[in-house]
């Protein structure tokens, strides 16, 4: 092999080289702008954590609560955010009740705890809220006092009524029903030392899954099951009732509420 052909087959080498490299290239490029568009896709997905601004004003829950039901919902969600979850609070004394358009559009889940200013949402926003959940998938989570808020009897259709409500020193065990099911991912039966009372039956449609369960345990030693945890479809989208949550106990600050309010959070997410 004289020097030109040397430098022949060094052209050639480097010739292949080129083309490799631009391949390679090509599919590094690929991947690049392929890997913005996952993590667009991841971070699009939100929680919005909505409360009415009460249990923060209250005297019996101030204490408990000093910056409202939403913000510390919300930290309990935070482990999410490395899942590519945004977590966000609204408030219904925020600009457009704390759900304007635009934030009902990019929500994946909404999250809802109202107990006195039911009445004050207004109804064109819970049309949207619903329309939201049905056509597009959005999921919506109601806790507590919620079961009386307008979002969530829009989308059951009925009273959602509770048979009682007794704030009178009852305590509860919270019981896996359906290990399963991915809002029990994880979840050991729990006790939470002060419940208020919801006494069954609960005027709701008969509910696709019932993860959660419970016993309540009454001051006088007797006991009553009630349920904890149900789930419905509804149109496109998925609804989560969770009974726990009233604003003088500590129910949201439990590690177990949480991975329950996680857990639910990604069942109820629409699937992207
Ligand atoms: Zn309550």
């Amino acid at each position: 092999m004289d020097k030109n052909q040397i430098s022949e087959a060094s052209a050639s080498t480097n010739s292949i080289s080129r083309r490799t490299a631009l391949r390679l290239g090509a599919v590094a490029a690929a991947s690049v702008s392929l890997a913005p568009n996952l993590l667009a896709a991841r971070a699009k997905r939100k929680v919005v954590v909505w409360s009415e601004g009460t249990a923060s004003v209250d005297a019996k829950s101030k204490e408990v609560y000093p910056n409202d039901i939403n913000a510390v919902v919300a930290e309990g969600l935070k482990p999410l955010a490395g899942a590519g979850w945004e977590i966000i609070t609204a408030s219904l004394n925020d600009p457009d009740q704390g759900v304007s358009d635009e934030r009902l559009r990019s929500a994946d889940v909404l999250i809802w705890w109202g107990h006195k200013k039911h009445k004050d949402v207004k109804d064109e926003l819970v049309a949207r809220i619903a329309r939201r959940v049905k056509e597009d998938g959005m999921g919506f989570i109601a806790l507590h006092s919620s079961h009386f808020c307008k979002p969530f009897k829009a989308l059951m259709g009925t009273p959602c009524s509770w048979r009682e409500y007794k704030t009178d020193g009852t305590s509860a065990k919270v019981i896996v029903k359906d290990p399963n099911h991915p809002i029990a991912k994880g979840v050991k039966d729990f006790a939470l030392p002060k419940i208020e009372r919801y006494g069954e039956p609960f005027a709701v449609p008969t509910p696709e899954a019932v993860p959660l369960d419970g016993i309540y345990i009454k001051p006088d030693g007797s006991t009553e099951p009630g349920r904890m945890g149900l789930c419905w479809t509804v149109g496109k989208g998925h609804v989560f009732y969770f009974t726990p949550g009233h604003e003088t106990y500590n129910d949201f600050f439990l590690d177990e509420v949480r991975l329950i309010l996680r857990n639910a959070v990604q069942w109820a997410a629409p699937v992207k």
